[in-house]
């Protein structure tokens, strides 16, 4: 486990006001599962593979690679369109994020730190 990360655990869990806390700091966030070494990039309760609850926070690599990329062309109410919604594959996880570049599936982005989306705050790449 990273040592600093202690700050943003609720019980020794990373849950979403810590994920967000993080967020705003501009680190990135997830969990490991010990038992089937599966990696998040989103607080969850339990492991989505093995359901697992004995997760470890992980700060997961800045650098990512585009899974998939959706263009929003009609957007909620207060939010300006269009913009991108896309996966990130970073390290062995899957941050869904927002994207300042026109982007293509395989495409590296970095990660920029956060912006606020219909979501809620959401990591932002580019
Ligand atoms: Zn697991």
């Amino acid at each position: 486990m990273t040592s600093d990360l202690g700050q943003y655990l609720s019980d020794g869990e990373l849950g979403v006001d810590g994920w967000t806390a993080a967020l705003e700091d501009d680190r990135l966030l997830g969990q490991a599962c010990p038992d089937c070494e599966h990696v998040t990039a989103a607080p969850k309760a339990a492991c989505a593979r093995c359901g697992s609850r004995d997760l470890d926070p992980v700060e997961l690599p800045e650098e990512g690679t585009v899974y998939s990329a959706t263009r929003v062309e009609v957007a909620p109410e207060g939010f300006a369109a269009p913009y991108t919604v896309a996966l990130v594959t970073v390290g062995d996880a899957r941050v869904t994020a927002r994207i300042d570049a026109d982007v293509e599936i395989g495409d590296d982005v970095r990660f920029q730190g956060a912006t606020e989306s219909p979501e809620g705050l959401t990591p932002l790449f580019g």
